[in-house]
């Protein structure tokens, strides 16, 4: 039986990829951070039997000693480190958190992995914010890179820590470059989720506004449960590499928003511009906009060229935009 070790697995990929790997028969170890209620996180969501299948070991990415102990008595065939301080507007107020979980996190496992378990193979949880204001639409794996938040630049950091453990001690690293990739357990303060549960919540007969930052954002949306399997394949490569997984179609917030409300039965008319720009559904106000929730500066015109995906590792997303807007929108109508 192969074993797995996930970090970050209370997350929502972790989510998905437990139950992945548990299906294809790995033997599943998954690395949970002590909270005083205990909670699990997304895994709460799965049934007990399954949840009781994986091994969970208490402890912090940013603890060297104890990743160590971990990788030393589990010696995983395969370890996806999903483990990080994910949401890019937090990271511009507290950038010094961020680049130490997600630089030093990684670190300590790409350093774990070359002192005790030279075999395991690792897979990095790279994204596209790397490559902020492109030089080029879309990106493939040649395209420079240009951070834009604390974040982008955290994951920069943990992608050659991944090349550099790669190309100096020769473990197997894989850098997965992945776009945005939303689902019904995705954090409740990304955009996505925040505005499907804010349409499930006026189905069932709020009456509140949602406001949201900039409308005209564009981002490259996919399902997340699609992208999981990207990450397993690409650790069943020969060779360790980098690879770029994205849908290639790009949508504004304002797009994902009318898809939302329509599948919770509103149909949002729009009027004003910038930050007086609103939504209406039967003349009464649904939608505005905050410069609450505008950074300091925006990741533009991301858009995936996932073709080595496709090509090397027969890969390409399932999920239409359309049909993730109506499986987060109607997972929240029924859990509200
Ligand atoms: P989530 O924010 O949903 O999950 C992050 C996970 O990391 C949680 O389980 C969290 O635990 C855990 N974690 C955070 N800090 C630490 C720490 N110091 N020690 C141990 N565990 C920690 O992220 P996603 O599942 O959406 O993303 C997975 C990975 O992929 C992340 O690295 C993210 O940056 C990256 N990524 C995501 C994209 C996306 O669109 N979703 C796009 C590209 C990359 P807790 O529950 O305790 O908070
Ligand atoms: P990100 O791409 O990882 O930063 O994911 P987010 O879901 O946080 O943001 C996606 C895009 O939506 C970004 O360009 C944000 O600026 C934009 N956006 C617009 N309004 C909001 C909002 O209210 N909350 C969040 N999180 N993002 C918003």
């Amino acid at each position: 039986m192969k074993k797995a070790l996930v970090t970050g697995i209370t997350g929502q990929d972790g989510y998905f990829m437990a139950q992945f790997l548990l299906d294809k028969g790995y033997d599943v170890t998954g690395i949970v951070r002590r909270n005083r209620d205990m909670r699990l996180g997304t895994l709460e969501m799965l049934p007990r039997e399954t949840v009781q299948r994986i091994k969970l070991e208490h402890g912090d990415v940013t603890d060297a000693q104890f990743i160590n102990n971990v990788i030393k008595a589990t010696e995983p065939d395969e370890i996806y480190h999903l483990a990080a301080q994910s949401f890019v507007g937090y990271s511009f107020h507290n950038p010094q958190a961020t680049l130490e979980t997600n630089i030093i996190g990684t670190l300590n496992i790409v350093n774990a992995v070359k002192e005790v378990s030279p075999k395991s193979r690792f897979y990095f949880a790279g994204t596209s914010e790397l490559y902020g204001t492109a030089e080029k639409v879309p990106q493939d794996e040649s395209t420079p890179f240009h951070p834009r938040s604390p974040y982008a630049i955290s994951k920069l950091a943990g992608y050659w820590l991944t090349k550099n453990y790669r190309e100096a001690y020769g473990i197997f690293g894989a850098n997965g470059i992945l776009f945005n990739h939303e689902s019904e357990v995705r954090g409740p303060e990304f955009v996505t989720r925040k505005i499907s549960l804010a349409a499930a919540r006026m189905h069932n007969g709020s009456r509140e506004v949602l406001e949201l930052g900039n409308m005209n954002a564009r981002k490259d949306w996919g399902y997340a449960k699609d992208y999981v399997e990207g990450m397993w394949l690409m650790m069943q490569q020969k060779e360790p590499d980098d690879f770029v997984l994205g849908t290639g179609v790009l949508h504004t917030v304002r797009d994902f928003v009318e898809g939302a409300f329509e599948v919770a039965g509103m149909n949002i008319e729009w009027k004003g511009n910038d930050m007086n720009e609103k939504g209406f559904y039967n003349g009464r106000e649904v939608v505005s906009v905050s410069s609450k929730f505008f950074r300091p500066l925006e990741a533009d015109n991301m858009l995936a060229d996932y073709s080595k995906a496709k090509r090397l590792l027969g890969w390409k997303p399932k999920t239409t935009f359309e049909e993730l807007v109506k499986l987060m929108v109607e997972s929240d109508i029924k859990k509200a």
